[in-house]
């Protein structure tokens, strides 16, 4: 890793996000980009409509610092409706820069230097870095790669693992259901020892919940729902990914008062408000009715099946995912084990991008045979894709190459 002699020794290593970099190398390619997780089509179009009209109305100038009153309804009124959440949105809910930033003020505003964060390995990139910019230090819990459990649980982790993650300096529990890169959907016995931990040692947990509204299988709970939770977590999502705007960046965190005014006093020096226009749209979205969110659920599924049958009959090992836009494949199968080398080589050999899982990792080499592909794509984008691989890779297997220096 080039070391930047300007950054500052927290930040060092960090380099460029790896979306950034394989959007770039589709665009250079002309590969059909399946790595960094935006979908291909806007979202509906009351909520674009509703921008449309903030912006004439003269709606263009700074909101208020905590985010506009009707969207901090809007997303109180989504908490209850959805998860039986109550909070009040005067003093509950911020409104942010996308997940990002909520997830960013928080690490920065709940952290003393050297405090501890416990997360789940491999993490959403801007968790490391978000910690790393906090002076904390991260505890990793490993989701074992992949084989499912007879309950068709993938991406387990070890009890004892997670209780010894745990120490004296933990301040801050660091969840994401829906998972990213993985797909996995926390269960609720996961859930439930999560909360009892958090309880028994006196921790605050951020839960990041971008793909609330993205699970096929199971049932997402948030965390805060569970017994002496809702007075110690911070729940962060963003109308990037249930309303298909990724670009508007319109995020919110929902809490105890005095953990959010916390968040909002960091928050306020960072991006101090965004989005003015796009604020009243993400209230209209978070008000569409369920026929919307169900479609929308429905839709994703329907896109997952059609990749993940594409990815198999490849010849991947496909870890089906329970939720989210990712399915994670495993490279082995065609003979190979370096993920990152088959990612910047994919787009010369198929006309395809994915992103490599194991820089998710916090040690590379526990996920280096994983390579991650988004689904949020048109059906016609999916099946190119997957023709593309299937003509690359399909007989590969058959023929039973091993080699990992082989052909491809
Ligand atoms: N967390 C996870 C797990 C994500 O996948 C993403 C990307 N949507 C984010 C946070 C960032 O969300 P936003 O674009 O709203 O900042
Ligand atoms: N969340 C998206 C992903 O995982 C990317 C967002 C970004 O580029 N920062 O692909």
């Amino acid at each position: 890793m080039t070391r930047l002699p300007y950054l500052n020794a927290r930040l060092q290593g960090f380099g460029t996000t790896i979306f950034a970099e394989m959007s770039a190398l589709a665009a250079e390619t002309g590969a059909i980009n399946l790595g960094q997780g935006f979908p291909d089509t806007d979202g509906p179009a009351e909520v674009s409509e509703a921008a449309i009209e903030a912006i004439r109305s003269g709606r263009n100038q700074y909101p208020p610092g905590p985010g506009i009153e009707d969207l901090r309804r809007a997303v109180a009124e989504h908490q209850a409706r959805f998860w039986n959440l109550t909070v009040d949105p005067a003093t509950e809910v911020l409104v942010t820069a996308g997940a990002t930033e909520a997830l960013a003020a928080a690490m920065l505003a709940l952290c003393e230097i050297g405090d501890e964060v416990v997360v789940f390995d491999p993490t959403y990139d801007s968790y490391p870095a978000g910690i790393a910019m906090a002076g904390a230090r991260q505890r990793s819990v490993l989701l074992r790669p992949p084989a499912p459990d007879a309950d068709g649980n993938a991406f387990t982790f070890d009890r004892d693992d997670l209780a010894d993650a745990f120490t004296p300096k933990t301040r801050l529990l660091l969840l994401n259901t829906p998972h990213n890169p993985t797909g996995k959907v926390f269960r609720d016995e996961e859930l439930r020892l999560i909360a009892e931990l958090c309880r028994h040692h006196d921790v605050l947990a951020v839960t990041d919940e971008v793909y609330e509204h993205l699970v096929f299988e199971g049932t997402h709970r948030p965390l805060a729902t569970y017994p002496g939770m809702a007075e110690r977590t911070l729940t962060v999502s963003s109308g990037g990914k249930s309303f298909s705007f990724t670009g508007w960046k319109i995020g919110w965190a929902t809490g105890p008062a005095e953990v959010v005014a916390a968040v909002r006093t960091a928050k306020q020096f960072l991006t101090f408000v965004n989005g003015a226009p796009f604020q009243p749209a993400i209230a209209t979205g978070l008000r569409l009715g369920d026929d919307y969110f169900d479609r929308f659920t429905d839709t994703l599924r329907s896109k997952r099946d059609l990749l993940c049958a594409m990815l198999t009959e490849a010849g991947f090992d496909v870890a089906v995912p329970e939720g989210t836009y990712f399915a994670t494949a495993d490279i082995s199968p065609l003979g190979l084990t370096d993920g990152l080398d088959f990612c910047l080589r994919l787009p010369a050999l198929a006309g395809v991008v994915a992103v490599p899982s194991s820089v998710f990792y916090e040690d590379p080499s526990d996920g280096a045979r994983l390579i991650r592909f988004c689904f949020a794509k048109r059906d016609e984008v999916l099946t190119e894709a997957g023709r593309r691989l299937i003509d690359a890779f399909g007989s590969r297997r058959q023929r039973g190459l091993t080699s990992s220096s082989g052909s491809c």
